[in-house]
């Protein structure tokens, strides 16, 4: 098929993708208009991403044309929060005897899918990540998308080498993808757990630790005493899942997730979202009360939140103050520089500012370090110490 690259204007496109959406035509113009229908670029221009949900559609869907019609990738869905675990587990999950557990593992969203065959592994808001790709084909038995090119992997991709959140805590030495859902294209309906527990069996994929059934009854007080557990290791918490998969889920996080996130915002505090902050210390909040700890737990968890808080702009500030401009270091491996010139590019198409400094040789593959720039609390941090008012 012949691609011009715009398509948008193509009124023929316009009407297929307006019939196969169900929208009129005025409104998928409209939405091309404002960004919020648009495409990838280079080599995967024809790629559509929905840049915000409309509709039934979920934020980073991708849509492309396949055949004489379109295929669909959903985006993965929000997961909503219990603040706290009773009764919101109850009420949410209400007529089920049992809710499956699952570890909440804490990297970055994405999507494996085979797209006119290839392998593409794509983030939560539907750009088609060249480094997170050329991963997926490396570690994945692809022999999986030739037995099921219908289904789509959504997994964790977790690690160190790893561009966007890098974490020391799961013992892993590069990077590896832990599978948490599988689900089809088009309807973007997911298997029942067990069905997903068989298929990643049989590929040897790695899946997300479970920790079972637990009855309904009995949830908050298990799932109360496993996310402290998983706290003590530094990991983030828990997603209370429908066995069967038909009512969402819901995540439920530690008090040492909320402090880690929080000791990463005040680090670069002029650059977070207000709301991200609040979030987080409100959690705490209902957790203190729901897990009704006593004056010792409670003077624990404030010292705890107090430090993850000030100890970062202590940091921040002293560094500025020392002449340091800030940044934020994350590394990536590969095997071959062409995949680290993709991804530098990549990360340019999309506004973000690093430095990519020299590769070093590990082994058969390279190490890069990636320095980001946190511009706007360097120079806020700065202007105050020159006298600036806030
Ligand atoms: P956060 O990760 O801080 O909760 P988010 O916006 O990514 O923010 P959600 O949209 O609620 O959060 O999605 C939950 C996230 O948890 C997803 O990004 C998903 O990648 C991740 N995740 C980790 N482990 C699991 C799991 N076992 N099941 C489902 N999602 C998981
Ligand atoms: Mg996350």
């Amino acid at each position: 098929m012949i691609r011009e690259g715009n398509e948008e204007t193509d009124p023929e496109f316009i009407a297929r993708l307006a019939s196969y959406l169900g929208f009129d035509e005025k409104r998928v113009k409209r939405l091309f208009e404002k960004n919020y229908l648009a495409r990838n670029w280079g080599k995967y221009e024809h790629l559509l991403r929905f840049d915000k949900e409309i509709s039934h559609i979920e934020r980073g869907t991708v849509l492309y044309e396949k055949d004489s019609s379109f295929e669909i990738i959903m985006g993965f869905p929000k997961i909503r929060r219990a603040m706290v675990l009773n009764p919101t587990l109850k009420r949410h999950f209400s007529g089920l005897e049992k809710v499956a557990v699952e570890e909440k593992m804490n990297g970055y969203n994405v999507r494996i899918a085979i797209v006119e065959e290839q392998i593409l592994a794509i983030t939560r808001s539907g750009y088609i990540c060249p480094y997170t790709t050329q991963k997926a084909k490396e570690k994945l038995d692809l022999r999986f998308f030739d037995d099921f090119p219908e289904l789509v992997l959504y997994g964790e991709m977790v690690g160190p080498d790893n561009p966007y959140v890098s974490k020391e805590i799961y013992g892993i030495e590069s990077v590896a993808f832990y599978i948490f859902d599988i689900r089809e294209k088009n309807t973007g309906k997911p298997l029942p757990i067990s069905r997903r527990h068989e298929i990643l069996k049989k590929y040897d994929f790695s899946q997300v630790r479970s920790f079972n059934e637990i009855p309904l009854e009995t949830a908050a007080e298990e799932i109360g005493k496993i996310v402290r557990e998983l706290g003590e290791k530094e990991h983030e918490g828990v997603i209370i899942k429908d066995p069967e998969m038909v009512l969402s889920p819901l995540k439920y996080t530690s008090s040492q997730s909320n402090c880690s996130d929080l000791r990463h915002a005040f680090k670069f505090y002029n650059e977070t979202g207000r709301d991200f902050m609040l979030s987080r210390i409100v959690r705490e909040g209902f957790q203190t009360v729901e897990w009704n700890e006593n004056e010792i737990e409670f003077e624990n968890r404030c010292m705890q939140l107090g430090e993850s808080i000030l100890d970062s702009l202590r940091k921040s500030i002293r560094s500025v103050k020392d002449g340091q401009r800030l940044y934020e270091e994350a590394r990536i491996r590969v095997r071959d520089l062409k995949t680290a010139a993709d991804f530098e590019e990549y990360l340019k198409r999309l506004g973000v500012d690093t430095i990519f400094e020299e590769p070093q040789s590990v082994g058969e593959e390279y190490l890069i370090i990636i320095k980001k720039i946190n511009k706007s609390t360097n120079d806020k941090t700065q202007a105050i110490w020159q006298g600036e008012p806030w």
